[in-house]
């Protein structure tokens, strides 16, 4: 409208007033507007040029009663909204907000939340890209914070990283993790894979060695069908002491992957020398597919030079029908994503399995 204003802050950072807002809803669809009218390609020379917007959003009085505030909370929304993908828009919100005005109190709760039974462990299931069965589940760490809400692993696992809570956090997420996979197993439910992430602190000492073994043990599982999620920041530090864990815990049977695979080290050469058996496709890649030749080349690549190598690759992310038919088209073995399914309580995912069963049988009638 005529009285708003948009201004260039500095590099590729624009801020926008809006007066006199009806509702909040009007600034999604504002946002809508921007990222959508952003989107269509830009003819240069002889190519089509992509540009993707992120959009923070902070409400006056609410989320600030200066200017400085105001900007600060609506940074912070935008760098949430960058991290969650590409083109999207999100507004303020107290988690946010405490999360970095206070980070104090948040890990003063956290200290307590394992013993106060404020976590749960989600599950996102796997799914074989060609008989659309789910053949595993990644476990995913949630936190209801009694005043907060529920509190995603994005905010609190750096502060569990920074406090050395991991080791406790991530133990239990273990232990919790093949509870359920035993439990899963005595209900009939055989073939599924469960997938735990293991922090970069986590494989620090070789602690995490004794603790996988006892937890083997107490509950029974079958270590191959346990599998450690690692992220290839794992690999930077402490290289040796790294890749002699890894080692460890693969002649243990424990299967494991290298998860948001292209966004960091990706040296090819590691692939080669580690004992991993699965590459899960980073989603930002997947968020290209259909937009960004780039992005796409890259995933071919990915899932050639897997493949030639033996590994299993699954792709992350998967939120549309276009993606998955590229994704098939390319012989990728495995899906995670929305298009499917999204992390749930235990207790849902084993509905899931019931259906799929009764579909199963059904066909064979
Ligand atoms: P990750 O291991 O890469 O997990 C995938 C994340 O992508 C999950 O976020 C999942 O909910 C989300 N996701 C899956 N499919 C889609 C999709 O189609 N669209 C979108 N927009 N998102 C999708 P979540 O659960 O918030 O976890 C975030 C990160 O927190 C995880 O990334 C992982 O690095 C970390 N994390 C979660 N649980 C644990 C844990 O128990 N231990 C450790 N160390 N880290 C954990
Ligand atoms: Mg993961
Ligand atoms: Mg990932």
């Amino acid at each position: 409208k005529e009285n708003d204003i948009m201004a260039r802050v500095g590099g590729d950072q624009f801020s926008i007033i809006l007066n006199n807002l009806s509702c909040k809803d009007h600034i999604s669809s504002i946002c809508s507007e921007i990222i959508n009218a952003v989107k269509s390609p830009f003819l240069f020379n002889d190519g089509k040029i992509f540009i993707s917007t992120s959009i923070g959003a902070s409400v006056y009085p609410f989320d600030g009663a200066d200017a400085g505030t105001l900007v600060k909370n609506a940074d912070i929304a935008m760098y949430s909204a960058k991290e969650n993908g590409k083109g999207l828009f999100e507004l303020c919100n107290s988690i946010m907000k405490d999360n970095s005005g206070q980070a104090v109190g948040l890990t003063n709760d956290l200290y307590k939340a394992l013993e106060a039974n404020e976590l749960e462990v989600y599950y996102q299931p796997q799914v074989d890209i060609t008989s659309g069965f789910i053949v595993g589940v990644e476990a995913l760490l949630r936190w209801h914070h009694p005043k907060l809400g529920m509190i995603r692993p994005d905010v609190f696992i750096p502060i569990a990283e920074k406090t050395g809570l991991i080791i406790d956090i991530g133990k239990w997420v273990l232990y919790t993790s093949c509870v359920q996979k035993k439990a899963w197993s005595e209900m009939g439910i055989a073939n599924l894979s469960v997938a735990v992430n293991i922090s970069v602190n986590q494989m620090r000492g070789r602690e995490i060695l004794k603790q996988i073994k006892d937890i083997l043990a107490e509950t029974g599982v079958n270590p191959e069908d346990i599998e450690l999620e690692i992220t290839e920041n794992v690999l930077i530090k402490d290289r040796e002491n790294i890749i002699q864990i890894l080692e460890e815990l693969k002649n243990m049977k424990l299967r494991i992957a290298i998860d948001d695979f292209g966004l960091e080290y990706s040296s090819l050469n590691y692939l080669k020398h580690l004992p991993v058996d699965r590459i899960k496709i980073a989603k930002p890649f997947i968020d290209g597919i259909g937009r960004n030749i780039g992005d796409e080349s890259i995933i071919s690549a990915i899932i050639i030079i897997g493949k030639e190598l033996g590994l299993n690759l699954i792709a992350e992310g998967v939120e549309t029908e276009e993606q998955l038919q590229f994704l098939q088209h390319q012989h990728c073995d495995e899906i995670q994503g929305f298009y499917y399914y999204k992390p749930a309580p235990a207790s849902h995912i084993e509905k899931l399995f019931i259906n799929q069963a009764q579909s199963t049988s059904g066909t064979h009638h």
